[in-house]
């Protein structure tokens, strides 16, 4: 009995760690503007930004290392140049988020910036994960974030809201921009995502998981939000945005209505997950 659970957690562990989507997820697409100075430049299934400013860029989420040379490639085809990024932020301590930071760090020369309790993880390379055993270019982080901290540059001012669970350090950042003469809040979701083979329940690495992710939840539905952007293209529908993104129509990527339903699902899902994963403890 007790062999056989050990061989089903090796097994769940084993779906964890060789689980590999890096060519699935980073295959190339253009760049293009999603409103003001903010720019996509990810690939087709991971999201990053160029946040432009007179006095340099900022880019959030490098990605995989793999995707560091097609994210430069995209940043290239704006115009821009990538030793412009003067700051480097992330969405969360995933290898599909932050293993590319130590070389987008190299080749921009730019400061890494990290909310505290995803630092060890950059500065290891994925080593001490709760859920998986990564392993990628461990990288020095220049500035540790808290919860309500901003990120200041040109102009531009960014929020890191500290929305764990997915990650304990999982950052949903926010800013404020203007177009076409009004303004708008600007939500660039972390992830409220329970992945497969996570433990919500008594989680020897992460007891305060569930609770974490109530806290998550509490803060995405507190934040004002019209530009609904997350670290996954997925998480807001963005290829069927990106269709009906023309120059003279109304901007797809505004969706208030989008993003509470996202969060209210988002939701569900964590609370039936937790429902089931109490259940079958009982
Ligand atoms: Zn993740």
């Amino acid at each position: 009995m007790r062999l056989r659970r050990i061989a089903g957690l090796c097994f769940a562990f084993a779906a964890l760690v060789f689980a590999d989507y890096t060519p699935k997820w980073n295959r190339p697409i253009p760049p293009y503007r999603v409103i003001s100075n903010i720019y996509y430049v990810g690939t087709n299934y991971l999201a990053s930004f160029l946040i432009t400013t007179p006095q340099g860029d900022i880019l959030i989420n490098p990605d995989y290392e793999q995707s560091v040379p097609l994210i430069r490639s995209n940043v290239e085809k704006l115009g821009a140049h990538f030793t412009d990024i003067r700051i480097i932020l992330i969405s969360h301590a995933h290898d599909d988020h932050a293993a590319g930071c130590a070389l987008a760090k190299k080749l921009s020369g730019a400061k890494l910036m990290v909310m505290d309790a995803d630092v060890a993880e950059v500065e290891n390379g994925g080593a001490g994960d709760f859920a998986y055993r990564q392993h990628w270019t461990p990288v020095k982080v220049d500035r540790v974030l808290h919860d309500g901290d901003t990120v200041s540059l040109g102009g531009i001012v960014l929020t890191a809201h500290l929305t764990p669970g997915h990650t304990k350090g999982c950052t949903t950042w926010t800013t404020e921009v203007r177009d076409s003469g009004r303004e708008y809040h600007v939500v660039i979701v972390g992830s409220p995502n329970v992945n497969p083979g996570y433990k919500l329940v008594n989680n020897q690495e992460y007891p305060e998981i569930a609770a974490d992710y109530e806290r998550t939840f509490r803060v995405l539905k507190s934040l004002p939000c019209d530009v609904f952007l997350g670290a996954h293209g997925a998480y807001y529908n963005m290829e069927d945005k990106l269709k009906n993104l023309k120059p003279d129509g109304p901007n797809p990527f505004i969706d208030p209505e989008g993003y509470r339903a996202y969060v209210d699902e988002r939701e569900q899902v964590f609370r039936s997950e937790l429902a089931r994963q109490h259940h079958r403890r009982h």
